[in-house]
């Protein structure tokens, strides 16, 4: 990933972030799957489609899922940013390999691969 990508997702996340301090509706509007791209924030100008973007029910999930523990949403998104001063974002934090860009662009503060994201998931609802 360069500069300008993760400067692109900096800014998605940092905008996530103010959504999530402020409003909770407008999150809710975007998890319906109005306007994707307006949810991913200002990454039009990143070179990768949006078309490539994983609209699965599952990620929509995620977002769902997101409302219900915002301060936990702020608390991914401030890790993530903390990612970027460190250098490590985008890697998964369970397997350490790269988390796919569609991932990122759909859930920018995510700190797992959708594998393990998976397994986790799986492992919690066991318990
Ligand atoms: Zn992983």
């Amino acid at each position: 990933m360069d500069a300008k990508e993760i400067a692109a997702f900096k800014k998605a996340l940092l905008s996530l972030r103010e959504r999530l301090m402020g409003n909770v509706n407008s999150l809710h509007g975007e998890a319906l799957g109005k306007n994707r791209q307006d949810a991913a924030g200002d990454l039009s100008n990143v070179p990768f489609h949006m078309a490539d973007l994983g609209t699965d029910n599952y990620e929509r999930d995620i977002t769902i899922h997101l409302m219900e523990n915002e301060s936990e949403a702020v608390r991914s998104i401030d890790q993530a940013l903390a990612k970027i001063e460190q250098g490590t974002f985008g890697v998964c934090e369970g397997c350490t390999k790269k988390i796919p860009k569609t991932r990122l662009v759909a859930i920018p503060h995510a700190g797992l691969c959708l594998e393990c994201q998976k397994k986790e998931e799986s492992e919690a609802g066991a318990s």
